[in-house]
């Protein structure tokens, strides 16, 4: 009898142990398959607390609509009747003291036609002219290899950029413009350049793709995404789950791993899959032939506050969901979302619920980072009256540092993954990496990710 360990309960392990379970059960093989989580619970960075009346997303807070209508993951679990969608509004940069709108007719701040660059008021005269030069300036040099920074900077000028792009842009991506790729990013804004001429064009003719202005863009779970982690779970019924099991090592002996757990028990398996975060794979493999590869891999830090209020969220601007801040530092939060705003089902009694977003990026976070619970809630408190003018004694909060927990895909990260995919192959036939380290950070990437490498291992059966 073979066996197959997954090691990490994230939604990639989940993903990988539900698709090799299906197909155990299809084959009526009798394969040995293991899930092994070093926390108590399943779900990895999805984690979904209930407080106060409110539904609390430590971590992820929803999933791309667009990319999860393509799947077939909601039906299969049966969580059709669940699902709920994002209320629309309006989002907000802040900025010089104030709230400025991002303009409604734009993708991650990029203008999707010519009058929302003229409505901005988040760039000056100088910045729209400059930034109508994508309409006249050929592309001549740019490939998908190149920083998404200096592709767009070039084409429409960089008081755009900084100011109403790269706010959204680095947010919504983790990084600085100028580490990340296109292929990375926005590979079709090279394609739209190219056969539109504009960058700006190429969106206005693809508008229908990014709903723009449209409703249900994210989806999550009436009662949080932890219904997706449950639901994966309870499918799993003829996995072997061990929580509470932290894997410390993985040798190789006769063609066959064994596994080692800090708890001192060891089991042998034919087949591993390292669902966990790159440094955790490249610790427990420690090798050194491979972990150099794995160093090469860089993730950020990010601290989540989530405040909530006996007050109800009538108090915040009209239809507004949240704001970023730009780059001029004003807060100490790179971001805020107003949460029980932006999803329904987060506040039943409707009281306002925020969530402030603390990244590396920033040049507070050193000190953050220092900060025990109280000192950050007082920083987020601080945030909060200076930006929404609210100074309310909150009635709950919820703090995580995700420290060195959000995979940044540098230039050369493609080529980081083949080398450790091909050194993996040569020594250790049978171990794979999985998850968002390496194929995608989405949670609809993550539950594919899981699917293919389910597919790999059945190819070894
Ligand atoms: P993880 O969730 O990191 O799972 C890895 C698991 O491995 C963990 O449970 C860990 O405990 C376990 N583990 C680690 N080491 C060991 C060991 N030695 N032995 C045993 N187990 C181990 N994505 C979206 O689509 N939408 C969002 O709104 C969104 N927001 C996010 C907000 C935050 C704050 C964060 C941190 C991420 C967000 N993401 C979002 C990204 C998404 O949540 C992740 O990319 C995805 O959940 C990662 O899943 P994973 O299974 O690959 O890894």
């Amino acid at each position: 009898m073979k066996t197959v360990i997954v090691i990490g309960g994230g939604i990639t392990g989940l993903s990988t142990m539900y698709e090799l379970h299906k197909w155990k059960k299809a084959n009526q093989s009798d394969v040995r398959l293991i899930l092994v989580e070093a926390s108590a619970e399943l779900g990895g960075k999805i984690r979904t607390v209930k407080d106060s009346g409110f539904v609390i997303e430590a971590g992820a807070d929803s999933i791309v609509t667009r990319k999860a209508s393509t799947m077939t993951f909601i039906e299969e679990l049966g969580l059709q009747s669940e699902v709920v969608y994002n209320a629309t509004g309006r989002s907000f940069i802040y900025t010089e003291g104030e709230l400025k709108q991002i303009p409604t007719d734009a993708v991650f701040g990029i203008p999707a036609s010519v009058e929302s660059l003229a409505k901005s008021t988040l760039v000056s005269a100088e910045g729209k002219v400059e930034a109508l030069k994508d309409l006249y300036t050929k592309n001549e040099t740019f490939t998908k290899n190149d920083s998404v920074g200096a592709f767009l900077e070039h084409f429409l000028g960089k008081e755009l950029v900084e100011k109403q792009i790269a706010p959204v842009l680095s947010g919504v991506y983790s990084g600085k413009l100028s580490d990340l790729t296109l292929a990375s990013t926005l590979p079709y804004l090279l394609e739209y350049k190219d056969k539109y001429g504009s960058i700006i064009k190429g969106l206005e003719a693809n508008k229908e793709k990014f709903q723009i202005g449209g409703e249900r863009k994210f989806l999550s779970f009436r009662s949080g995404l932890g219904t997706l982690v449950d639901a994966f779970e309870n499918k799993l019924a003829d996995v072997e789950i061990l929580k509470n099991t932290k894997v410390s090592k993985i040798e190789k002996e006769n063609n066959r791993y064994k596994v080692s757990f800090v708890n001192q028990e060891v089991i042998e398996a034919d087949h591993v899959v390292l669902s966990i975060p790159h440094t955790a794979a490249g610790k427990i493999l420690n090798d050194k032939e491979i972990i150099g590869e794995f160093d090469k891999l860089k993730s950020s830090s990010l601290i989540s506050v989530y405040v909530g209020f006996d007050v109800p969220d009538s108090q915040l601007p009209t239809e507004g969901t949240g704001f970023i801040t730009a780059s001029n530092n004003e807060l100490t939060c790179n971001a805020c979302t107003w949460t029980s705003r932006k999803w329904e089902h987060t506040s039943e009694s409707k009281n306002l619920l925020v969530r402030l977003f603390y990244k590396s990026s920033h040049p507070a976070f050193q000190a953050l980072q220092k900060m025990n619970k109280e000192e950050l809630l007082q920083a987020a408190l601080s945030d909060i009256k200076k930006s929404l003018g609210i100074s309310a004694e909150p009635i709950t909060s919820e703090i995580t540092n995700w420290s060195d927990q959000m995979p940044n895909y540098r230039i050369t990260h493609s080529q980081s993954v083949e080398a450790i995919e091909s050194k993996l192959a040569a020594a250790y036939p049978g171990i794979v990496i999985a998850g968002c380290s390496y194929y995608g950070v989405g949670i609809p990437d993550c539950i594919e990710n899981g699917e293919n490498t389910a597919r790999k291992i059945i190819a070894l059966q």
